[in-house]
């Protein structure tokens, strides 16, 4: 089989889909492996290192595309990239079909199967491929570094000749994977840390952490697979209303709240900002689906009229191109393991929990039934 990596093209993408090491391995297994030439130099892996453990480094993306039985991408494929793709191979990349069916119908229309790694099941099965919760945890980290960082003051107490200083007050709003993530690294760095989440069953977990967790006495939103459901808008009131006193004693609130198929929930409306301390910072990963936070401008970080740095920065994970892509890579091996025979020969079956997910095209036609309902 004919595994093919081409360069990201989306500005300021970083990753590659597989590093080298995961490419020694698949080389290994009898694969043949075609790379793009600089395709891993965002993430330090030269031509030199890939083509050292077996890969053929094609010089085109045109080369690339028409080599692939199983094209790996990160990024959803852009317009020229879809009319790249070679008729009866396989694309295995971000897709987001639930909220760009138009996408999954081009991919379709040139005959090509798409497994969505964003639409691979939450279960503890899935879990060594699951995309979602590798990238989701270098956000998180790299969000805290991104508050430490922003915010004129020490994160850890400290005791010294010259005073004591405070340790950092720090709020995380949503703990799922980036949120726990975070709350793990502004510990580690000697913050105070609160939490919350809507799903009350993650509150084990803030705590296992050395984080308090925030209650609010509403109805429990754990929705199906795990992930949150909206709230109702007198729930939403009366979070506000709890929330508003723990963001206006916070140095930093790194927000993470995402429901799936929807707009990001805002949490931090415009005047809980404002009620921040001068010189406090909110870290909004949602920033790309909408914003946890009102003041929020996705892909910029910016200081507002009352001195809150607000940093809306798109992609964190590619700011640490090397970590985000290896985990990726082994994501890619293993789902990779998954769709293959013994003899390395690709066999999806539908039955599978897991293909079942992800596969969203197939023969020319979009075949997962929530996105086909949702193309129509
Ligand atoms: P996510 O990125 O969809 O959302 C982040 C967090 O925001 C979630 O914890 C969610 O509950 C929270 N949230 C949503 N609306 C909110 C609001 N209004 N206020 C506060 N918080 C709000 O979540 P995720 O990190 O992708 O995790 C989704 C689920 O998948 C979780 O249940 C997680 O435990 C589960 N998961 C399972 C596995 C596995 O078993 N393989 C792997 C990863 C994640």
């Amino acid at each position: 089989m004919i595994i093919a990596i081409p360069r990201e093209t989306v500005p300021g993408e970083r990753r590659v889909a597989l590093v080298a090491e995961s490419v020694k391995r698949l080389v290994g297994k009898k694969h043949e492996v075609v790379v793009e030439s600089g395709a891993g130099q965002g993430a330090e892996c030269s031509d030199e290192e890939f083509r050292a453990v077996g890969a053929r480094i094609e010089s085109s993306a045109e080369a690339v595309y028409a080599a692939a039985d199983v094209l790996l991408k990160i990024q959803p494929p852009d317009a020229a990239e879809v009319e790249r793709l070679k008729a009866d191979s396989v694309l295995v990349s971000l897709a987001y079909p639930m909220s760009n069916p138009k996408l999954a119908k081009e991919i379709a229309r040139r005959k090509v199967t798409l497994l969505a790694t964003d639409m691979i099941p939450r279960t503890t099965l899935a879990q060594m491929m699951d995309v979602l919760s590798s990238q989701a945890t270098i956000a998180g980290y790299r969000a805290v570094l991104l508050a430490a960082e922003g915010l004129p003051r020490l994160f850890p107490m400290l005791m010294t000749a010259a005073g004591t200083i405070p340790p950092a007050k720090v709020l995380v709003l949503g703990a799922g994977v980036a949120g726990l993530q975070a709350i793990a690294t502004a510990r580690r760095l000697g913050a105070v840390v609160e939490a919350y989440d809507v799903r009350k069953v993650v509150k084990e977990q803030v705590e296992s952490l050395g984080a308090r967790f925030v209650n609010i006495d509403i109805e429990d939103a754990a929705g199906s697979g795990g992930y949150a459901k909206e709230l109702s808008d007198e729930a939403k009131r009366k979070q506000a209303e709890v929330l508003a006193t723990h963001v206006a004693k916070s140095d930093a609130v790194i927000t993470t709240a995402l429901v799936p198929g929807r707009r990001a929930p805002v949490l931090l409306p415009a005047d809980m900002v404002r009620r921040m301390k001068s010189g406090s910072v909110v870290v909004d990963i949602a920033a790309e689906q909408g914003g946890n936070c009102e003041l929020t401008r996705p892909g910029e970080r910016y200081r507002t009229e009352t001195g809150v740095t607000v940093i809306g920065e798109r992609n964190l994970p590619s700011q640490l191109a090397v970590h985000a892509s290896a985990m990726y890579s082994r994501n890619m091996e293993k789902l990779l393991g998954h769709v293959t025979d013994k003899d390395g020969v690709l066999k999806l079956d539908v039955s599978d929990e897991i293909v079942k997910g992800m596969l969203i095209t197939r023969g020319g036609d979009v075949v997962h039934p929530a996105v086909a309902d949702v193309a129509m």
